[in-house]
């Protein structure tokens, strides 16, 4: 087998598995796996952006209508070059064997975790349109994570809208009726403002979750 991101035959390469102690494959070799950056250090309790305890972004939320939806949040690897190749290619050149690449890490993070729910984020409707898959979706089924779907997508993002309008936007999910467990992880590909997971998750705690977990494999 070559790595999925530079073709290099992944066998002459030394495995790192160790590093994980993971039950999945690897499919990237050393170097292109050293080009993706955890985020490590002093972190925002929601949203992993470095730093202290909660970001500015966060204690903006907290003053709004999505405050305490989120009981805490976890993004995975910062979106530097490698990442925004990476995405670039998965996302919108719809690679979808690319799923594959971080499967260990999602694998180890959602794995063995009795009465949460993995919950995906669902595709935006204009989205929907231009891409053939759902990014996330894919990503847990190569993780090997059972999931569950709740939320369908009422409206488009509107990438022009102004901070506050985002704020006050309506609706961007809505629940799909079925039954809502009391914990749940919501996942995500790509955290950017926490539009998205701020009004996942709150739609989700309507419905009746006690506590909603985010987790976004990368953090822009
Ligand atoms: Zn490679
Ligand atoms: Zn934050």
């Amino acid at each position: 087998m070559n790595c999925l991101l530079c073709d290099l035959p992944l066998s002459q390469i030394p495995s790192w598995r160790g590093l994980f102690l993971n039950e999945l494959p690897q499919t990237i070799c050393i170097g292109c796996r050293k080009g993706f950056e955890l985020i490590g250090g002093d972190v925002c309790r929601y949203c992993s952006r470095a730093g202290i305890d909660m970001c500015e972004e966060c204690v903006q939320w907290e003053k709004t209508a999505y405050a305490g939806c989120i009981t805490s949040g976890k993004c995975l690897f910062t979106y530097n070059k490698a990442m925004q190749d990476y995405i670039y290619q998965f996302k919108f050149l719809q690679d979808v064997v690319l799923a594959r690449v971080f499967a260990p890490e999602l694998h180890e993070l959602l794995k063995r975790r009795k009465g949460t729910a993995v919950v995906p984020i669902p595709l935006h409707p204009e989205r929907l349109k231009n891409r053939t898959f759902a990014q996330v979706e894919a990503l847990l089924h190569e993780a090997r994570i059972p999931f569950q779907t709740l939320l369908e997508k009422t409206e488009a993002v509107q990438g022009q809208k102004s901070r506050e309008q985002r704020l006050t936007a309506e609706r961007l999910f809505s629940w799909n009726g079925q039954p809502v467990p009391k914990r749940i992880v919501l996942v995500d590909d790509l955290y950017t403002t926490g539009t998205t997971m701020r009004h996942a998750a709150k739609v989700l705690k309507d419905a009746g979750a006690e506590s909603v977990e985010l987790l976004s494999l990368v953090r822009s």
